[in-house]
């Protein structure tokens, strides 16, 4: 089928002035006569805002009322926009995830997809509608709504594109590509023509929201294509996909920040093995994902563990603790501090060395303190205050002369 899968994020689907220039971009395509499915977003804050609501009631809404609540976002824009596209005479439908057949595990807030059986999209499509679809949003075999985490409409419309088999996925949003830096923190970070799977991951999980981790973690496993582009204007965008020739003789692609990390001390651990893996079962438990971590040498027969997790996982990590100590786990829980993590990523780095002393140098020339330290193959990231966290950014991209 000659497919294209096109996704509006929030800010592209903002009001309804927005909502009108994306059906006219969709008509646009669906008038050279190819099949179109839409995947859009809530509009810009709409889901913050039922966050918030949520929070004013409970501290700990229940998962599954939540995604309930959180899945309203998404369908108040797929409605507005086939109604948008039927007043430019463009038959138009809009399906939930459920309609669509998107089914998924039953872990609310950060589903995943087990399969995606398409429900009557295939027939709209025959019949020459454009499909717009809710992202964000599935089943799970209780009936019940779930949710892909935030910034999971990349999700849906990545594995919409990859179970349709289309020609093209096209995510639309508000800068035209992915930059080495954000745009808003860097004013000089460049377009980057086409990116690997691999880098864009990285970038990613390292803070660049430009594109869900999991989207890309899926169109990697499963070969699905994408251009990130801006509904704002009609630029060429970056191409992600397997093999970027170009970018691998550059040692450094990309500069990431991520704002939303808390860093949790656990102090007075005692000092024998299995007692660091107690903590991290209680967080895999927990569902909570622990990103950069750092044991001390031991004294005394204690040792002191600190690890970052995400902000918004912080109160449960601190909580599941807590009950672990107090039920005999050894260690103490220290005081959570937020950080910013700043990471420089390049496959470049495979084969060359001196990228740690680089950054390091730079961030220490502008008076930058590191409070904690991770690498990986492709990737160096670095735990600063927060109040540092975009200079140090700024002053990365410079060392690696990523700048215009
Ligand atoms: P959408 O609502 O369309 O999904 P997002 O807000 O999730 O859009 O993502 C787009 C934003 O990502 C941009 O406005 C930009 O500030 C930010 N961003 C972060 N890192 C990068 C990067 N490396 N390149 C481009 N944009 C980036
Ligand atoms: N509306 C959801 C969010 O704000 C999903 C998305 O926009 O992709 O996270
Ligand atoms: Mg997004």
């Amino acid at each position: 089928m000659n497919l294209i899968v096109q996704k509006y994020g929030g800010t592209s689907v903002a009001d309804v002035s927005c909502i009108k220039r994306v059906a006219r971009r969709v008509k646009r395509t669906w008038n050279q006569g190819t099949k179109v499915v839409v995947v859009v977003s809530a509009r810009s804050g709409v889901t913050n805002d039922l966050i918030s609501r949520a929070n004013a009631i409970r501290k700990q809404p229940d998962d599954r009322e939540m995604d309930m609540l959180m899945a309203c976002g998404e369908q108040e824009t797929i409605s507005l926009l086939a109604m948008a596209l039927h007043a430019l005479s463009v038959p138009a439908v809009s399906m939930t995830g459920w309609q669509a057949g998107i089914l998924t595990d039953g872990n609310h807030s950060r589903a995943r997809i087990r399969e995606i059986t398409g429900g009557s999209i295939r027939k709209h499509l025959r019949k020459n509608k454009v499909v717009v679809l809710a992202g964000f949003q599935g089943l799970d075999d209780d009936g019940d709504l779930t949710t892909f985490g935030r910034g999971g409409s990349d999700l849906s419309a990545i594995a919409m594109a990859g179970a349709l088999n289309a020609k093209t996925c096209q995510i639309f949003t508000d800068v035209d590509g992915v930059y080495s830096a954000d745009p808003r923190t860097v004013p000089d970070a460049r377009k980057i023509p086409a990116i690997s799977y691999e880098e864009m991951l990285e970038l990613a999980s390292s803070g660049s929201k430009v594109m869900q981790t999991r989207a890309v973690e899926f169109a990697q496993k499963h070969n699905v294509v994408f251009e990130v582009r801006s509904t704002f204007s009609n630029k060429t965008g970056t191409t992600v996909k397997k093999k970027v020739k170009s970018l691998e003789d550059m040692l450094v692609s990309g500069v990431a920040i991520d704002n939303n990390q808390v860093r949790i001390s656990v102090t007075d651990l005692p000092d024998r093995p299995g007692a660091a893996a107690s903590v991290f079962k209680v967080m895999s438990e927990t569902g909570v994902v622990v990103d950069m971590i750092v044991q001390n040498v031991a004294r005394n027969g204690k040792a002191n563990l600190t690890f970052t997790v995400p902000s918004e996982d912080a109160f449960r990590a601190e909580k599941a603790l807590k009950e672990e100590f107090a039920n005999g786990g050894g260690g103490k829980l220290g005081r959570s501090t937020k950080i910013a993590k700043i990471s420089v990523v390049g496959v470049g780095m495979r084969s060359h060395s001196g990228v740690a002393s680089k950054f390091f140098e730079a961030l220490a020339e502008v008076g930058v303190n590191m409070l904690m330290i991770s690498t990986s193959e492709i990737k160096i990231s670095v735990a600063v205050n927060p109040d540092d966290g975009e200079m140090a950014t700024r002053v990365a991209h410079a060392a690696f002369g990523l700048g215009k």
